[in-house]
């Protein structure tokens, strides 16, 4: 079933590519494997996959200390301040900075562990109130306060579009992501580069491919429903 699974996933972003004039070397499918065992990790990982998304710190850690060294993990849920401790030397990316006092408990565990830790600005294009991330319009002051961290590299843009039934709807969303990564990058400031966009999940990866994304984050699609019955939590 994984085997088949990633193989669909594979085509789709092979086509969403052709279908765009891009490299498919743009393009890293995250796989998204918040709520599997590792035991099915492991098996995405026998099939080659190398890079993992977690949404909760702790399992993250846990798989994190459970599965093989070459695997690249990214934190792409909401983080708190006080765990930013646990992954800072974990993860490889962390895709949903939303906030200034995020920012600095970041700045203030990398230069503890003299690393520079990257991570993408998470934005609220939709402006949904269930969902976390910045407001456009507070993308360009924040930008200017995180580039003076000197332990933190900003290295594009994040966003979790709407649930809809049908994916064109995101579409805009994504233009307006890459629109937003567009200007930002052309100011040239320093410790920010725009080359990363992560938007499109499951249900819309192949329109935000479309639209420019560099990373495409799949559960569903990869590893089947999750069963939320014991960790509580949404999407
Ligand atoms: C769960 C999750 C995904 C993957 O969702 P699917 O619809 O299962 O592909 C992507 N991004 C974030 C931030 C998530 O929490």
């Amino acid at each position: 079933m994984l085997k088949e699974n990633l193989t669909q996933v594979e085509e789709k972003i092979d086509a969403a590519c052709r279908r765009a004039g891009r490299d498919r070397s743009e393009v890293t499918l995250i796989a998204v494997s918040k709520t599997k065992p590792v035991s099915t990790l492991k098996e995405a990982y026998d099939l080659g996959v190398r890079v993992f998304g977690e949404n909760k710190v702790q399992e993250l850690v846990e798989k994190y200390e459970a599965l093989p060294e070459d695997i690249h993990w990214h934190l792409i849920g909401h983080l708190q301040r006080n765990k930013v401790k646990y992954i800072i030397d974990k993860a490889e990316l962390i895709h949903s900075v939303d906030s200034l006092r995020l920012a600095e408990a970041i700045e203030k565990e990398a230069a503890k562990h003299q690393c520079t830790a990257n991570i993408l600005i998470e934005v609220n294009v939709a402006k949904e109130e269930s969902k976390f991330g910045l407001m456009p319009e507070e993308l360009d002051a924040f930008v200017d306060k995180v580039s003076e961290f000197p332990h933190i590299c900003v290295k594009g843009l994040m966003t979790i579009a709407p649930f809809v039934a049908d994916p064109e709807e995101n579409r805009p969303i994504f233009a307006r992501l890459r629109k937003l990564s567009v200007d930002i990058a052309r100011k040239n400031i320093d410790n920010i580069t725009m080359s990363i966009l992560s938007m499109g999940m499951t249900n819309d990866y192949q329109i935000a491919i479309e639209e420019g994304a560099t990373m495409v984050r799949v559960g569903t699609g990869i590893f089947g429903a999750r069963d939320y019955a014991q960790q509580g939590n949404v999407r």
